[in-house]
């Protein structure tokens, strides 16, 4: 039987994308062509001042303008990579939470996610990697990526 029966590809649409999905479609073929599934979160991101509370949330046109745009950029990537729509994932929320909760009600039982393996201050903010190592019940594989800088 295959290591992996499930594995669930986060993607950002950053230029890194692609080297993830590549990793992860190695281990699916090495694990028998194990099911491969795609997703992506629209994070909300209030406009804050400083010292201020968050002032200005998405609302609701524009977070369909944000999903449809996504949903778009998913279907390239899933036609790309052979990944079929009804294993596209896409939702609004928090990257880090909701990876988790989409492998849970799925069952996935790997997670691919890129790793910029920040260091010092950086690390202290957290990173969507930290964030679903923390939380995920299966396994995660955290690909390291280049810093650009
Ligand atoms: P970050 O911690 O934001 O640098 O992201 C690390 C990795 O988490 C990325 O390479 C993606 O695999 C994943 N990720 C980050 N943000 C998202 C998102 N909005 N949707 C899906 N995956 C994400």
């Amino acid at each position: 039987m295959a290591l992996y029966q499930h594995i669930l590809i986060a993607a950002d649409f950053s230029n890194h994308t692609d080297m993830v999905i590549h990793r992860a479609k190695a281990l699916a073929a090495a694990n028998n062509n194990t099911r491969l599934s795609l997703c992506h979160i629209v994070e909300d991101f209030p406009l804050t001042d400083f010292a201020y509370e968050p002032m200005i949330s998405v609302d609701a046109d524009m977070r369909d303008a944000l999903l449809n745009a996504g949903e778009k950029q998913l279907s390239l990537l899933g036609e790309k990579f052979g990944i079929d729509t009804d294993s596209q994932w896409i939702e609004f929320g928090s990257p880090g939470r909701d990876i988790v909760r989409i492998a849970e009600e799925n069952n996935v039982d790997l997670i691919v996610v890129g790793s910029h393996g920040r260091k010092g201050i950086k690390m202290l903010l957290g990173s969507t990697a930290n964030a679903i190592l923390h939380h995920a019940s299966c396994d995660v594989l955290a690909v390291r990526l280049q810093d650009e800088s």
